[in-house]
């Protein structure tokens, strides 16, 4: 059993508890999501102008749309006061979130479109990123929703869901959803993000503490498979509302 607070503790194959809430904003996709003390809200913005590397040519009707990310952590989310502004930490986690977002949409079926989905971490216990890439993906379907139905978009462009989490060793064991005391005390930290059809999209897994056998790579994949098929549950009963 890992400790959750004082009084309440949960397996090492469970997923913290996980809600996805509404949280209206100006954007047209927007919730906040709760992973046990990590609280993230992720909003989508849909704007009808392409990035300038991919717009284009003068006279040319643009074939393809684009989603990405940026992420950030409010001073507050953190124990020390995290520092406002860029930070390469930042920079990968934000092209991570956008790789694993654009896994699940097919670009040509939204020319002309470009959405970003922005991650602002309100509190952070671990798996930031992780359930960045799991809300947005939330934020991105209500933004496409309100695009179809705004005649931006003639048909459906999702793929499918993406939802990511955490998984690594402690103690020995194969642990799902590591929190920030687990994540510092952790031999192996891997980051695990899938798709509806139980296929990879991304996998980062590292050995911080030590090695570790294909043995135990295979139980951390099956961990964060079944942690991810929860998560995506979590992601259509709130889509279905
Ligand atoms: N963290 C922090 N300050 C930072 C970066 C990280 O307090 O500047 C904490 C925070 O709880 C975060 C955890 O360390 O969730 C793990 O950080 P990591 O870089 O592994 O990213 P994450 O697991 O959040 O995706």
């Amino acid at each position: 059993m890992l400790p959750m607070s004082k009084t309440k503790t949960r397996k090492r194959t469970e997923l913290r508890p996980v809600k996805i809430e509404k949280f209206p904003t100006q954007a047209a996709g927007s919730v906040l999501i709760k992973q046990g003390n990590t609280h993230v809200l992720c909003t989508a913005s849909i704007a009808a102008e392409l990035p300038r590397w991919m717009a284009p040519k003068r006279g040319e009707e643009p074939t393809k749309g684009w989603v990405s990310a940026e992420y950030n952590m409010l001073p507050a989310s953190t124990n020390d006061r995290k520092r406002r502004g860029p930070d390469s930490r930042g920079t990968e986690i934000q092209r991570l979130i956008g790789r694993v977002l654009r896994a699940a949409v097919d670009m040509d079926k939204m020319p002309g479109l470009a959405i970003t989905c922005d991650c602002d971490v309100l509190q952070a216990d671990g798996g930031t990123r992780t359930a960045s890439i799991t809300g947005a993906y939330v934020a991105l379907v209500q933004a496409i929703n309100h695009a179809r139905k705004e005649g931006m978009i003639k048909t459906n462009p999702i793929i499918g869901n993406v939802a990511a989490v955490s998984v690594g060793v402690i103690d020995g064991l194969p642990t799902l959803d590591l929190d920030y005391p687990l994540d510092v005390r952790a031999e192996v930290d891997m980051n695990v993000a899938m798709n509806n059809k139980g296929q990879f999209i991304e996998v980062q897994g590292t050995g911080e503490q030590g090695t570790f056998s294909r043995d135990e790579l295979n139980s951390l994949l099956d961990l964060a498979t079944k942690g991810i098929r929860q998560l995506i549950r979590t992601q259509n009963a709130f889509l279905k509302k």
